[in-house]
């Protein structure tokens, strides 16, 4: 089966280990108001204008975002820089949107990716079914994956949807001692509430297994130029990007209960 992908990301140095190819697969079943890449929400091709300026003269074109690829083609782009990842310790992270919507596609990619000796990684939401997720995890050596929100409604208000399964899901996960990392966005006002924190924190700690490492992202306002090219409403789109030290306090609270915490990407 072929899958839909909107844009390959080459050389990438936040999505995982080493140096890796990040692959974003469209469609996502949340639709977070932080968003960085809200034209990967929905899971088709989607169109935009997009205009260009050669020898004084102004053109518009309609530009699609989102093709479909085979498997085979795929790993074909891949392999392109297989070179990279081995000597770096990298490999291919899995990203979007959400790529679990593709649930079928995104297992036979990692597959492929393993059995051709790269590592594989996938940044989700893990807001699927248990059965998916336990299948593409036989084919992932790491999880990237976001707890945005603890308390159910809030996330429902800014996301779109329940956290309960998505918190199972992790309770799930590190009961089979899977390689996984957690990933917080830094909404200012939102996710850095000391209750968000607190419960995030006492969530983490009674998981079987730790996380790797806490990566706290700061909210960075860069997609407000996507927002109006593809005209979808942007409920932070008056907020200014974070610098790094806005989330030193909340690093530090992490770090006290005994999290590896990185600030970044
Ligand atoms: S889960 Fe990620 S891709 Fe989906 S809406 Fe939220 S931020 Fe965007």
């Amino acid at each position: 089966m072929d899958g839909i992908i909107f844009d390959i990301k080459r050389f990438a140095v936040h999505d995982g280990p080493g140096i890796r190819t990040t692959v974003f697969l469209k469609g996502c079943p949340l639709n977070c108001q932080w968003c960085h890449n809200p034209e990967s929400i929905a899971p088709k091709p989607v169109y935009a204008p997009r205009t260009v300026h050669l020898n004084g003269h102004q053109f518009t074109e309609n530009e699609q975002v989102g093709y479909t690829v085979s498997p085979n083609q795929l790993l074909a782009e891949l392999q392109k820089e297989q070179i990279f990842m081995e000597e770096s310790g990298g490999g291919v992270t899995f990203s979007g949107g959400e790529p679990l919507l593709q649930g079928p596609f995104l297992n036979k990619m990692l597959r492929l990716c393993q059995s051709h000796g790269m590592h594989t990684a996938l940044d989700t939401s893990l807001f699927s079914s248990w059965k998916m997720i336990q299948k593409v995890a036989k084919a992932t050596d790491l999880f990237l994956i976001d707890l945005k929100l603890m308390d159910d409604q809030r996330h429902q208000k800014y996301t779109g949807v329940s956290n309960q399964s998505v918190l199972e899901n992790i309770q799930q996960l590190a009961a089979l001692k899977k390689s996984f990392s957690i990933r917080i966005p830094i909404i200012p006002g939102v996710s850095t509430t000391p209750e968000n924190i607190e419960a995030s924190i006492a969530f983490l700690q009674s998981l079987q297994q730790p996380p790797a490492s806490v990566d706290l992202l700061p909210f960075h306002n860069t997609a407000k130029a996507k927002y109006a090219r593809f005209q979808m409403e942007n409920p932070f789109g008056n907020q200014p990007s974070l610098k790094r030290e806005a989330s030193s306090e909340i690093k530090q609270q992490f770090e006290k209960a005994g999290f590896a915490v990185t600030i970044g990407a």
